[in-house]
This record gives structure tokens, sequence and C-alpha cells, in this order.
């Protein structure tokens, strides 16, 4: 399982959106989420989106290998069923999740899955990101620049560090580590 975490804005959807294109081998873990649908979204390939009520007998029913409430009243998880689906097809899990969830996920899969920070370049071009994104109302811009500050003291604890400078470097590393994944089961300390 190859893990992406970091703030929301820093470029883990972008990054986790090339590989898929790119690599065969690697198969995107759809999660749950009780959040409206974007325009560019698709159900059931980006999110499987739910009302709350459902999100809540999902989880009571135990459906989920881990959930959050990432914001107020939003809630994601990342559904059992979607690992099985995917690992019982012989590929590699890719998951694209908060930086709460991402600890939980390691915690309970260790080695198995190798877990990826996103970093921006600063929490001044991470803001700017996001709001160029244009996906955010003032309110929930707000909410999730709030959240921001305490999501990069995450980063000491995952695998490894990307940096999301220039977009076609960054791409560029995460190939490299992909690859190196793919082929070994493992990524070498020189990268
Ligand atoms: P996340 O999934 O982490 O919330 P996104 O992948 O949605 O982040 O990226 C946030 C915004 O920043 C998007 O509009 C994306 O096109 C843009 N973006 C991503 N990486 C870069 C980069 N290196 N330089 C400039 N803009 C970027
Ligand atoms: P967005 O609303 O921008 O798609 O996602 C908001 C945050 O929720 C992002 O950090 C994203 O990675 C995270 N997220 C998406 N799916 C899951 C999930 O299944 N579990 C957890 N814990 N976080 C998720």
């Amino acid at each position: 399982m190859i893990l992406f975490t970091a703030p929301s804005g820093a470029g883990k959807t972008t990054i986790v959106r090339h590989l898929l294109k790119k690599y065969d081998e690697l198969a995107f873990s759809v999660s749950a989420t009780t959040r409206t649908c974007r325009p560019n979204e698709i159900e059931g390939k980006d999110y499987y989106f739910m009302s709350v009520e459902e999100f809540k007998s999902l989880r009571r029913r135990r459906k989920f290998a881990e959930w959050m409430e990432v914001y107020e009243d939003q809630y994601y998880g990342t559904l059992k069923s979607e690992i099985t689906r995917i690992t019982q097809a012989g590929l590699i899990v890719i998951f694209d999740i908060d930086v709460k969830g991402a600890r939980k996920l390691k915690q309970l899969y260790g080695d198995d899955c190798f877990s990826i920070f996103v970093k921006p370049p600063s929490f001044e071009i991470l803001v700017q990101r996001l709001k160029d994104r244009n996906t955010e109302n003032e309110a929930s811009l707000k909410k999730r620049i709030r959240r921001m500050k305490r999501e990069m003291k995450y980063a000491p604890y995952f695998d490894y560090h990307l940096l999301n400078d220039k977009l076609d470097q960054c791409l560029q590393q995460a190939e490299s580590v992909v690859e190196s994944f793919i082929k070994t089961g493992s990524i070498p300390a020189d990268i």
C-alpha cells in the first residue's frame, strides 16, 4: 500500500491522479465522504458521496478501516471493502487521506504501508493554491486554513517527505519512489 497525506491544498490529489494514469499496478482506494460532490468529481471514482446518516450506519457496522471527522460535520473514511477489493485483484492500494487517518492506517499496516507526506514550499503558497483551486466557499476555506498549521506538524510521522514546489519535478520524484516500491516493495534511502 502507498499512502499520500498532507494538509489540504498541498497537491496530493494532483500527484495521485498522475500516478494512477501512469501505473496500471496501482488502484485508488475510493473513500466515503459526507461532503458535497465538486463539479469535476465522479461518484464511485473520486469518492462514495453519502449522507451523514449513511456514513454513521457504516461506522456502526464497523465497515471502516479508519474514519475521521476532518472538518466539522464532514466525515471521511476508508472502507475495509476497498482495501480487500484492490488487494484481491493483485494491485497496490493508493490512498489520499488526511494526516490523522494516515497515522491510523500506518499504525494498522506498519511496513506494508509506505507513507508519503507531501510538503508545500511554504504556508503562504499552500493557502494561495487552495484559494486558486476555487473549490471552497469563504467558510470552508477558513476551516481548511485553520487546520493546515496543525496538519503540517504531522510530517515526522511518515516514511517519506515529498516536496511539491515545481510540479514537474515533484511528479518525477513521485514516479521514482513509486517505481521503486512497485519493483522491490521498498524505497532505497538515497531516493
Ligand atoms: P490536495 O489534494 O492536497 O488538497 P490538490 O491536488 O487539489 O491538493 O492541489 C491544490 C491546488 O494546487 C490545485 O488547484 C492544483 O492544481 C494546484 N497545484 C498542485 N501542485 C501544484 C504546484 N506544484 N504548483 C502550483 N499549483 C499546484
Ligand atoms: P477533500 O474534501 O479536499 O477531498 O479532502 C479533505 C481531506 O480529507 C484531505 O486531506 C483528504 O486527503 C482527506 N480524506 C479523503 N479521504 C479520506 C479518508 O478516507 N479518510 C481520512 N481520514 N481522510 C480522508
